[in-house]
């Protein structure tokens, strides 16, 4: 079984930069961590929008840690 055939490369949406497609590339189909990351931010943006609307029920820190969060909220007696 030769392996000489051409490996698939997709663009990455970011930057239409043509990057070899891996299984071992964590950012696909970003080119890299970079393009990843403008991506994310690009919707996060719009995301925070959305939730700062409901910043009411403090979801922020529920969401970063929702055990000490669920404990503070309980009465301990
Ligand atoms: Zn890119």
């Amino acid at each position: 079984m030769a392996d000489n055939s051409p490996k698939p490369t997709v663009a990455c949406p970011q930057c239409g930069k043509q990057k070899e497609w891996s299984t071992e590339n964590q950012y696909r189909p970003f080119c890299s961590e970079r393009c990843r990351m403008i991506d994310l931010g690009a919707w996060a943006a719009e995301e925070y929008q959305i939730a700062s609307q409901t910043s009411e029920n403090d979801y922020s820190s529920s969401f970063e840690d929702p055990e000490s969060r669920d404990y503070m909220d309980k009465p301990l007696h």
